[in-house]
C-alpha cells in the first residue's frame, strides 16, 4: 500500500473475519453478515451469531438506509490523520435492517447543526485509495 499520501487517515486494517465486508465495500456494495440459521445480523463481524451461537454466518447486501442513534463531535485534534477536519461528528447508526445493528461513519464538521438523534442517512462509499474504500454515510 501507498505510504506516502499527504493525507494519512488510519485506514481500517481488514482481518480474515472483516475481508469480505471491505471486498463489498470495494465493489460500493455494503454488506452485513447474516446468521443462515436464524437470519440475525451481526456487525462488526463475528465467528458466532450473537442471537443464537450458530457459525453459519454469511455476508449479505443491507439497504445501506438508517437513523442515527447517537453522535459526538470531535473538537480534539489527537487522532493521527483528522487534525486538519476537526470539529467533525461521529455518528452511530442504526441501519433499517434490524434494530440495534449498529454502523459508524463520520461527517463534516460543516454539518453539525443539521446532525439529530432520529436523522435519517444513506450510505456512500469513498475510495481513500487502490486499495481501500471506506463506506460512509451522509445526511438525507
Ligand atoms: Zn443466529
Amino acid at each position: 500500500m501507498n505510504q506516502h499520501t499527504s493525507t494519512s487517515k488510519p485506514l481500517p486494517a481488514a482481518d480474515e473475519l472483516s475481508q469480505p465486508f471491505w471486498d463489498a465495500a470495494k465493489q460500493h456494495q455494503l454488506v452485513a453478515q447474516r446468521c443462515q440459521e436464524c437470519g440475525y445480523f451481526n456487525h462488526p463481524p463475528r465467528p458466532a451469531c450473537d442471537a443464537c451461537q450458530s457459525q453459519q454466518l454469511q455476508f449479505e447486501p443491507v439497504s445501506g438506509q438508517g437513523t442515527i442513534y447517537s453522535f459526538t463531535v470531535m473538537h480534539q485534534p489527537n487522532i493521527a490523520g483528522f487534525e486538519d477536519q476537526i470539529p467533525y461528528v461521529n455518528i452511530f447508526i442504526e441501519l433499517d435492517e434490524q434494530p440495534l445493528l449498529f454502523m459508524v461513519s463520520n461527517l463534516p464538521g460543516s454539518e453539525r447543526d443539521r446532525v439529530r438523534i432520529g436523522g435519517r442517512v444513506e450510505a456512500y462509499f469513498e475510495d481513500v485509495d487502490a486499495e481501500v474504500t471506506l463506506p460512509q454515510f451522509r445526511l438525507v
